[in-house]
């Protein structure tokens, strides 16, 4: 909560959460619980990263649990456009995410249900990492697509992004920026390391 309420004001629009269930990703991370007591703690806007597999099975169970968001990787769901219909039946925002090792066409199909597409800058499953440089092409072909069909689908980076490439990340056509480590390991706090990073793509 302490992490949390430090966020608040600090010009962070969102709490992205990355849950992991240790078979999608080597890693493990938040559950229900922890989603529910983060509902209680702030007023942002939860959102809801999840990388776990078979994901249908969880929707209903996590948007209870407070989520305003919820984002599912195309490589966990075999039926991406249905898991995205339901995520919106659910009254959350609907998002499809690709690992960096995915291209970015494998959006395409599900662009139109789709109000948040997040590309990985880094493998999920550890914070931490550099984002991978290439993966910014992927950036610029989603928002391209994305443009092309006529849609006000968000592009999301995800992964490594800190205030050092968040310009290239915006220039790439990202317009929603997701930082862990540069944000929560910022010398100064978290609401320091928000402000670096709204400071270099000169949002104030
Ligand atoms: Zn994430």
């Amino acid at each position: 909560a302490d992490e949390v309420h430090a966020l608040e004001g600090s010009g962070a629009e969102r709490l992205h959460v990355d849950v992991m269930d240790g078979v999608f990703v080597p890693n493990f991370t938040f559950g229900t619980d922890t989603v529910r007591v983060l509902r209680r703690a702030t007023s942002l806007p939860l959102e809801l990263h999840l990388m776990i597999v078979e994901p249908d099975r969880h929707l209903r169970t996590f948007a209870e649990a407070g989520a305003d968001a919820i984002t599912v990787h195309y490589e966990a769901s075999p039926h991406l456009h249905r898991t995205l219909v339901s995520i919106r039946d659910l009254d959350c925002r609907a998002g499809a995410a690709i690992n960096p090792s995915t291209p970015a066409a494998m959006l395409s199909e599900v662009l139109e249900v789709c109000d948040l597409a997040l590309v990985m800058t880094i493998a999920p499953g550890f914070g931490g990492q550099q984002l991978i440089e290439h993966t910014l092409r992927k950036v610029r072909e989603v928002r391209d697509d994305i443009e092309h069909q006529g849609l006000a689908t968000e592009v999301e980076v995800d992964g490594g992004v800190d205030a050092e490439n968040a310009r290239a990340c915006v220039d790439a056509g990202a317009t929603v920026l997701v930082a862990g480590t540069a944000v929560f390991h910022h010398t100064a706090g978290a609401a320091a390391g928000v402000a670096a990073i709204r400071s270099a793509v000169g949002e104030a």
